[in-house]
Parts: C-alpha cells; sequence; structure tokens
C-alpha cells in the first residue's frame, strides 16, 4: 500500500499491524488525512502522534487539481471540475438539502461511461477509466472543504456522478468505507448511495456482502424493449432479471429497496409505462424516485406539468407504492443528472 486512502479503513489497519504499529494510529492518520484534508506528513507526526514507521511507507500524498468551481444562479447547485495527474477531467456535485446549511456531495467514479444511456453526456464521453480509490475520497474531502468554507456541511454522499459505479465495485465500497469510516469520512452509512443502472451479479454481490449503504437501481423503463432503446447495455440484462436481484436486496435488507426512473416525455411516462412498473415490481418493497430527464442535446425532454401528474395518478392505481419526485438541480451549470461531462 502506497497510498493510505487506497483502499479499505480496513486494510490500512491490516497493513499497519503488519508494520507492528497500533490501530490507535491508523485512526488518528485517517482523521488527518480525511477528517482534516492534511496531507503533510510532518504534521501528521506532530499533531496527530502517527508514527514514522507508518507514515514512512507513504509517498506524498497526490491530490486532484481543482479547476473550476461554478454555482448555479438559481438553486445553489455547485460543480466542481477536476483535473487527474493524467489530465482527466471528471465533476462532483454539491447538492444542497432542504435542512439549512446540509449538503450531499455527488461523486464520480469513472471517466466516461460505456453503459451508453441515450439520454446522459457522460455517455457522450469516450469512456477513459475508473478512478482510483483516493481520487474518489480526494473528491469527497475537496468538495468538503470548500462546502466548509461556504459554512455549510457535508451530511451525505451519492454515487451517481460520472460512470456506472459497478463497473468500478472494490474502489467505490473502499471509497464508501472511508466516508463512513467513524475516523475519516464520519457519514452514516444510510446516508451514502450507490447508484446502478442494474448490474445483477454486483447488486448481489452487495447484498450478499452486507453492506448497510443504500442502493439505488436505475431502471430507466419498465420494458425489454423501451430498455433497449433507452438503456441499451444495460438492457442485455432483461429487466425482470434486474428487478429480481432488486427483491433479494430489499428482502435482505427488510427495507424497500430505491428505484430511480429517469422521466422521459412521450417515452417512458404514459399509463401502458406505470401499468408495466405496476406488474415488474409487483409486491417487491420500493421506493420509487421519479427524476426529470435533462438532455443538453435537447432531443429528451422532460414531462410537461400534466404529462407528469397523469403519470403519477397511474402510478397510485398500478403500483401503490411510495413515490418520491427527485430535484435534479443545477440545470444552468449541466450538474444535474446525467449532464457531467468534465466540460464546464
Ligand atoms: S446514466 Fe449513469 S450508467 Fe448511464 S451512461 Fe450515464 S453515467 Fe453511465
Amino acid at each position: 500500500m502506497i497510498d493510505p486512502r487506497d483502499g479499505a479503513p480496513e486494510d490500512l489497519l491490516t497493513f499497519a499491524r503488519g508494520l507492528g504499529v497500533g490501530d490507535h494510529a491508523v485512526r488518528r492518520l485517517l482523521t488527518a488525512i480525511v477528517g482534516r484534508g492534511i496531507d503533510d506528513r510532518g504534521e501528521w507526526g506532530r499533531s496527530f502522534q502517527v508514527p514514522r514507521r507508518l507514515s514512512d511507507h507513504f509517498a506524498d500524498l497526490p491530490r486532484l487539481r481543482l479547476d473550476r468551481v461554478v454555482t448555479s444562479a438559481t438553486d445553489g447547485f455547485q460543480k466542481l471540475r477536476f483535473l487527474t495527474s493524467d489530465n482527466l477531467a471528471l465533476e462532483t456535485v454539491i447538492i444542497p438539502l432542504h435542512k439549512p446549511g446540509a449538503v450531499s456531495l455527488c461523486l464520480s467514479s469513472q471517466i466516461g461511461c460505456v453503459m451508453g444511456c441515450v439520454f446522459c453526456a457522460t455517455a457522450r464521453m469516450t469512456a477513459r477509466r475508473n478512478l482510483s480509490t483516493w481520487e474518489i475520497v480526494d473528491q469527497w474531502v475537496q468538495a468538503r472543504d470548500l462546502a466548509r468554507q461556504g459554512g455549510r456541511r457535508a451530511t451525505g454522499a451519492v454515487f451517481m456522478g460520472m460512470g456506472e459505479p459497478f463497473l468500478n465495485y472494490d474502489r467505490v465500497i473502499a471509497a464508501a468505507e472511508i466516508l463512513r469510516c467513524p475516523y475519516a469520512g464520519q457519514t452514516a452509512a444510510a446516508g451514502i448511495t450507490i447508484s446502478t443502472v442494474g448490474l445483477v451479479p454486483e447488486i448481489d454481490r452487495f447484498t450478499n456482502e452486507g453492506h448497510r449503504f443504500r442502493l439505488s437501481i436505475s431502471l430507466g423503463a419498465a420494458t425489454d424493449e423501451k430498455r433497449q432503446r433507452l438503456v441499451p447495455v444495460a438492457a442485455r440484462t432483461n429487466v425482470a432479471e434486474v428487478m429480481a436481484a432488486a427483491r433479494r436486496h430489499a428482502l435482505s435488507r427488510r427495507d424497500r429497496v430505491m428505484l430511480s426512473y429517469v422521466c422521459i416525455s412521450g417515452e417512458n411516462v404514459g399509463e401502458d409505462d406505470a401499468l408495466a412498473l405496476g406488474r415488474l415490481i409487483g409486491d417487491t418493497p420500493v421506493r420509487l424516485d421519479l427524476i426529470d430527464v435533462t438532455d443538453p442535446t435537447g432531443h429528451f425532454l422532460p414531462p410537461s406539468d400534466a404529462e407528469m401528474s397523469a403519470f403519477r395518478d397511474a402510478l397510485t392505481r398500478h403500483l401503490g407504492q411510495p413515490v418520491v419526485r427527485r430535484y435534479s438541480g443545477g440545470k444552468d451549470i449541466q450538474a444535474a443528472c446525467g449532464t457531467l461531462a468534465g466540460l464546464v
């Protein structure tokens, strides 16, 4: 291990024990690096009593270069663009929450994405690579610190930025473990949401490993025919199999599984779509989050108020489970869901 942010805290503890270093020193190191954002090794020793025989194993910690910050004039969303050491751009979003002063941080897990969802700007980028664990954690640290400067507190994190998190499973889970660690990110597991467009083996792995992070499964549509059009790569697995994995997750956690559904005018918000959703989901306990599509090309449009209202009525009849309309903000700065492409 050459970077203490490049594995789960448990990995760092194992590494340190191999050096004969006690767990307390590891906790202090995590507090310094992640909790306080200090990357000066001298400071780790002076202020946090991290022994040299641990800190000497770590090279100077690389950082992402914060290249640009833009703030929405309409709703206060902020988008941060970072550059990696190989000069690739990635984006992170600070999302204001209803509770005054609280924000959630939307993190990227890959640069580009091979899933090819037709309404998504990330899919139109060249898919470059997975982010390392430290690159994910550093997004969080720098966005948290920027929020702090404005007197705000990061209370949650969502893996809904650039990329399909479950295509970078190990690093995403390790990063989430660092965020939830009480000595590092100090974020409750229930405040960390990992999103997937429906990779069944990884959903099952996540379920079987017993993580307490929240899972959000994005359906795209309720029928295979529509999914093939909207989320073509994910649709290689039929939607009934995705739903079966969602059901296994819900039953294992004894909780509702969160499904998200990008709403597109004239495409997937009709009476027939509500009926298909009701049939697909059946009695699996879910919470359905409806998100208006934001497509910078203007090809896909969000439903009108009347269309959305009729769709919600139809869902009440055919699904009869909690439905939430999730706000996807920062539209004026291309920070909304599906608009991150490293361009602003
Ligand atoms: S919506 Fe998510 S999974 Fe689909 S292409 Fe965009 S980043 Fe990838």
